[in-house]
């Protein structure tokens, strides 16, 4: 038989299978994989069902003309410039192999979202990551560490706010500094910002504002209408780059479901005519706060989250197999390390889980505290 490309030799099953399929095995409480556990929101499924039936053949690769439309309506972009995907994983992959290749090394940031590095590789290019610092104060870019990585190889810088899975918010003034590292060394910018209605602070969120003409942005419905699994996604790109994206990523899945499309185009203005942005901030924000209090009076060293449904925590006696055996989940901290050392002891916490399991697996955790 002929041996199989080193691509599939080499592919692991990613973490956060992992940490499910163990989760199940145990009976623990699954704080590990990030997806919600309260439903969609209704006028989202309402639009679902009005839409099968009707609208099940394929689609334009580029996206629903009327998806394209309401995105560009939400994120201030010309639906021209807008490709939709099969969730914000595709729009990575289809930009790795649009934006870089074989000689070509990518900028990124440990600890790194777990598709980055192998997408970069699958394109033939070298994954370069450079290591947030860790203090009292949190999370943080060291841009002169980023800058120092810069080499005449250098494609992309490929960032991520708010961030998966330290919860970090880029700030206005590290977003200027990098926007201007890029700048000066001619880099695309990939913005993975499926977390973008999940700040909690009031830093801008959207770096293609700063520099439109080499930013990627990626979105996700699936986070932000609580549906990971519709595998509805997106690209904002720079003008008149979207067909050649679109002819890369109609080799992939061809189109989005159409059906969901449809519903996303009628749910993404509700969404936000109807406030359940604002909402779903309020409702992380509540369940994020009584986290942190909840983990510190174990004893747990907790990095507060600026956004997402994440936060990162450090326990010098805990590590996450031990954990999901005495029946809590968690995603361990190595799994977003590559090429630094992970903090000790670090892991990540999804807290988009009900109240109930939170406090299910704060009080398991207070036996072993
Ligand atoms: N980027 C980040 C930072 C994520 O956390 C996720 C999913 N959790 C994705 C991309 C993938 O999003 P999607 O489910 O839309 O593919
Ligand atoms: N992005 C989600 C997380 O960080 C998981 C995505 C997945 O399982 N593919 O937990």
């Amino acid at each position: 038989m002929p041996e199989l490309m080193p691509a599939a030799r080499t592919a692991r099953e990613s973490i956060f299978s992992v940490m499910s399929r163990l989760a199940a095995q145990h009976g623990a409480v699954n704080l590990g994989q990030g997806f919600p556990a309260d439903p969609p929101p209704a006028f989202l499924l309402e639009a679902a069902r009005g839409a099968v039936g009707h609208f099940d053949q394929y689609s334009p690769p580029a996206g629903l003309p009327a998806l394209r439309e309401a995105l560009g309506a939400d994120l201030h972009v010309n639906p021209q410039d807008i490709v939709v995907t099969c969730g914000a994983t595709e729009a990575l992959a289809a930009l790795a192999l649009s934006l870089y290749g074989p000689g070509d090394e990518v900028l990124m940031l440990e600890p790194v979202y777990d598709v980055y590095l192998p997408q970069a590789r699958l394109a033939g290019a070298t994954p370069v990551t450079v290591p947030m610092t860790l203090d009292d104060g949190g999370w943080a870019v060291d841009v002169n560490a980023v800058q120092a990585a810069v080499t005449g190889r250098t494609r992309a810088l490929l960032l991520n706010t708010p961030h998966n899975p330290t919860g970090k918010v880029l700030s206005a003034a590290e977003q200027r500094d990098l926007v201007a590292l890029a700048r000066q060394h001619d880099l695309w910018i990939i913005s993975d910002e499926v977390y973008d209605e999940l700040s909690f602070t009031d830093e801008p969120v959207g770096l293609r504002s700063l520099a439109p003409e080499r930013t990627f942005t990626v979105g996700s419905a699936g986070k932000r209408l609580e549906a990971t699994g519709w595998r509805v996604g997106w690209v904002a790109c720079p003008a008149g780059l979207a067909p050649q994206v679109v002819g890369v990523r109609q080799l992939a899945s061809f189109c989005a479901p159409t059906p969901l499309q449809v519903a996303g185009a009628q749910a993404l203005p509700r969404a936000r005519q109807e406030g359940f942005y604002a909402q779903l901030r309020e409702k992380y924000r509540v369940r994020k706060e009584w986290m942190v209090s909840g983990l510190r009076a174990l004893g747990v060293t907790v990095h507060e989250p600026q956004g997402t449904y994440f936060l990162t925590a450090q326990h010098p006696a805990w590590d996450a197999l031990s954990l999901v055996r005495e029946g809590v989940a968690v995603i361990p901290g190595e799994a977003f390390y590559d090429q630094h050392d992970c903090p000790p002891g670090l892991f990540r916490v999804a807290f988009c889980k009900s109240q109930e399991d939170l406090e299910e697996a704060l009080a398991r955790l207070s036996r072993l505290a």
